[in-house]
């Protein structure tokens, strides 16, 4: 079977260089691996207050950006997960097959409700993992590509759909998640110990930054004490943090690009990554610019909802079907 390949982002905020690295940058390469649904995580988006003028524009913006990283329509699917009804009705259905001790385990939502006061903590943010199992088993997606933070959502869904299978029998694909050796989690440039996220917004560095603000972001980045450019995330968080997205952009080892910076001082070396990632971005933003103008996306999100429609439509049947209920 051809590989059935998943991957979404939530529209909360502006695009990081993290979500780059993590979901657009590999995209022209995954595009020839299998069969692509790429998709807006706009219902995910809802687990934290976000105005509706902001979701709407950050969804436009995320689409936009799919594009410009070389989604070609023709051959992936784009689409938005609220165009998509059978995955809430698939979450209807998962929710009785996940459990509250394994829900309050997940990192993610014991980071994201930790400054919250318990009565504003919404129901959706703590059951996060079963509408996001309910979108890769929608797709019999074998193949998940996220970030390190992401790992934890897809291993749970791996145990929900072993539950449902011993369960029911096989009906369920099991899904792996793919993450970067190099790039798994970008950190913050400001504070190299905490992940650079669009959400809570701190050292990032935004797709839609100007490149001289990205440059400026770069050259005044937190780095370490010492003057030797070295992968030493331990000791030197910084200066691997910079040396990790420079590998990542150039689609080179963390030793290959060490070693280009064997007698480098921090100054220059910091140059070299800001010409990196200049280099990447300006391209990237003016066909983003193209893709706004022309609102190209319209049409591609409009079909792209057609064809994930049909494809998850099946596999809601199959597991409404499974399960007991009549249906048509
Ligand atoms: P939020 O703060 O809203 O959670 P986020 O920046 O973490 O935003 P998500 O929409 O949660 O972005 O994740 C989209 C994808 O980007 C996921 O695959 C996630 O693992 C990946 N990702 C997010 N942040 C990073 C990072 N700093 N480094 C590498 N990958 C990342
Ligand atoms: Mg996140």
């Amino acid at each position: 079977m051809a590989n059935r390949i998943l991957t979404g982002i939530k529209p909360t905020g502006q695009l990081t260089l993290g979500n780059y690295i993590a979901v657009l940058k590999n995209l022209p390469k995954l595009m020839n691996q299998g069969d692509l649904f790429y998709f807006i995580a706009d219902l995910h988006a809802l687990t934290l207050p976000i105005e509706p003028n902001v979701l709407r524009q950050n969804s436009i913006d995320l689409a936009a950006f799919y594009l410009a990283a070389g989604l070609d329509p023709k051959k992936a699917t784009l689409f938005l997960q609220s165009d998509v009804s059978a995955h809430a009705e698939l979450n209807a259905i998962m929710q009785n097959y996940l459990y509250m001790g394994e829900l309050s385990r997940m990192t993610q939502f014991k980071d994201k409700s930790a400054k919250m006061k318990e009565s504003a903590i919404g129901l959706g943010l703590f059951a996060y993992p079963v509408l996001m199992a309910s979108d890769i088993i929608l797709y019999d997606a074998n193949v998940v590509p996220v970030g390190e933070d992401q790992i934890q959502h897809v291993e749970l869904t791996r145990d929900l759909v072993n539950r449902f299978n011993n369960r029911y029998g096989d009906v369920l694909v099991i899904p792996k998640y793919e993450v970067r050796k190099v790039g798994a989690r970008i950190m913050s440039l400001s504070d190299p110990t905490v992940k650079m996220s669009k959400s809570d917004p701190k050292g990032d560095i935004f797709l839609k930054d100007d490149l001289a603000v990205i440059r400026k972001k770069i050259m005044s980045a937190v780095t370490d004490s010492g003057s030797e450019v070295k992968f030493d995330p331990e000791n030197k968080p910084g200066i691997s943090n910079l040396l990790t997205i420079y590998a990542c952009l150039k689609d080179m080892s963390i030793e290959d690009a060490e070693k280009q910076f064997v007698n480098s001082r921090y100054g220059d070396f910091k140059k070299a990554v800001a010409d990196a990632v200049v280099e990447e971005l300006e391209p990237f933003q003016n066909r983003y610019k193209q893709i706004i103008e022309t609102k190209a996306y319209e049409q591609v999100l409009k079909e792209g909802a057609e064809k994930a429609s049909k494809v998850a439509n099946v596999t809601l049947k199959r597991v409404q079907k499974a399960i007991g209920l009549l249906g048509k």
